[in-house]
């Protein structure tokens, strides 16, 4: 670089100025700005239509009044709650500002130049990114093919290649978005005690809720048996708490005092912490919305079977669509019809578009202007 940069951004280190960044879902106001509609409905990141809990909604309003106050840095009652709930102690959690946050800090805390992440190559965007952003070396192990059982979906064989001495992180995201692939729990097991101990498996089950009855693994059961484990969750998707971020990390206790020594000391809101800890005590309302979307994913993936859309198997709260190569012209149109889904330019999957399962109204007008584009 000359002396003088063409603009103070340019003083960035390399491995930032190359980043391409995170492409979110449209938001609802932008589409009422962009084409005056009113009559929106957003299925473009994997939201739950039905929202949070009452009580987490209550608790959330009264903690307003403490908005003056730091939180409390150690989520002691949060922590408390889930140590209780999953079986594990309070030194294995780290919460984060949602789950986003704590897989950058896994990166941050493990990773640096020469140093080696791998993940597959349609997993969830924010891998890399977050391991471009350290300076580490980014692998992004080919994915299954279109045609076979798990089309797109993580090729755990060429993950475990993949593994160098230099590797520290290996993200797994089960399910995965934006494909909703998952991998068997066997498969899974295998491939977690393969990993060599100089590197740590990030198992992010963000939609793990989801399940159903499907052969998907709850990896914190696995922590006992494999220390470089960690275990990512959120309130963000059946919780229905995106909007206060809050997610936490279940580690080896000597993996969450690293975490812990990265993060920013009131890194989740008092509105975060109290939404989290009440949406706990409501487990019927989380089993209720998840009932909605595991019974929705077979019926709209049925549905648009039948008129000719062929979508991926998902075991999150969202399907994949193979929608050819119209794919944009027909998210452009569904945008008119207030219809926001999410295209996937950047995931390097141009002929596809991912859909949220929204309430069954909602799908059945994802569905009618599906069909009328
Ligand atoms: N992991 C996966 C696989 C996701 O899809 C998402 C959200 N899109 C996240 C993590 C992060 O979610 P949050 O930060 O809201 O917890």
């Amino acid at each position: 670089m000359s002396d003088k940069p063409a603009a103070p951004g340019e003083l960035a280190l390399d491995c930032v100025r190359t980043l391409a960044p995170y492409v979110p879902g449209k938001p609802i106001e932008e589409l009422q700005r962009e084409l005056g509609l009113s009559d929106i409905i957003k299925l473009a990141s994997n939201e739950n239509p039905f929202g949070p809990s009452p009580r987490a909604l209550a608790a959330m309003r009264k903690a307003v009044a403490d908005a003056w106050l730091y939180p409390d840095g150690s989520g002691h009652e949060l922590k408390q709650k889930l140590a209780a709930k999953l079986n594990v102690d309070t030194n294995q959690i780290t919460l984060g500002n949602g789950s986003n946050d704590l897989l950058v800090l896994l990166a941050e805390g493990f990773l640096k130049p020469g140093l080696e992440a791998v993940y597959s190559q349609y997993a969830f965007a924010v891998y890399p990114i977050a391991v471009q952003a350290t300076g580490a070396t980014g692998v992004a192990v080919p994915a299954n093919p279109p045609d076979s059982a798990m089309p797109l979906g993580h090729d755990l064989a060429a993950m475990a290649r993949a593994i160098t001495p230099r590797t520290r992180i290996v993200f797994v995201a089960n399910p995965n978005n934006p494909t909703g692939t998952w991998v068997p729990a066997g498969e899974l097991k295998q491939f977690i005690a393969a990993v060599p101990p100089h590197a740590l498996i990030a198992l992010d089950e963000a939609y793990f809720e989801y399940s159903g009855a499907l052969d998907i693994q709850d990896g914190i059961e696995w922590l006992a048996d494999f220390p470089n484990l960690v275990v990512f969750r959120t309130f963000s998707k059946a919780y229905g708490l995106a909007g206060v971020r809050v997610g936490y990390a279940v580690s080896h206790p000597s993996v969450a005092d690293m975490l812990n020594r990265v993060r920013q000391a009131f890194n989740v809101s008092v509105i975060g912490l109290a939404g989290a800890s009440a949406a706990l005590d409501d487990p019927e309302h989380v089993a209720a919305a998840v009932k909605v979307a595991v019974t929705e994913r077979v019926r709209v993936a049925a549905q648009l079977e039948k008129s000719g859309t062929h979508a991926l198997p998902s075991a999150g709260n969202f399907l994949l669509l193979h929608a050819g190569a119209d794919a944009r012209a027909r998210y452009e149109a569904l945008l008119r019809k207030g219809v926001i889904v999410r295209p996937l330019g950047s995931y390097q999957l141009p002929e596809y578009l991912r859909v949220t399962l929204g309430t069954v109204a909602q799908n059945d007008r994802f569905l009618a202007a599906w069909e009328a584009c």
